[in-house]
């Protein structure tokens, strides 16, 4: 997950963990990196609840040593998981 995707959810009462996996109609796994977190944590008090949402997901090693934007994180660690299906939502 990124951390606009949390954003958004909040913003719009949507409960990731709940109404994701009834979306898709299929289980998931919500994941985050140290990328997305800190992304979050620049972006400042306007996003500190998507913060607080995204800490408390699953925190996957992206191994990037300077922080990349979450759309380049979470792309170069797509491949990475499988067979562990992964949703990647960008804006
Ligand atoms: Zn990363």
């Amino acid at each position: 997950m990124d951390g606009n995707f949390c954003h958004v959810a909040l913003q719009g009462k949507v409960h990731i963990k709940d109404q994701v996996p009834k979306s898709l109609g299929a289980k998931t796994k919500e994941l985050v990196t140290p990328c997305v977190i800190e992304e979050l944590t620049k972006l400042g008090p306007e996003f500190s609840g998507a913060l607080y949402i995204a800490k408390h997901f699953e925190h996957r090693r992206c191994g990037h040593e300077e922080a990349l934007t979450p759309f380049e994180c979470l792309s170069s660690l797509v491949g990475a998981f499988v067979p562990l299906p992964i949703l990647s939502a960008f804006f």
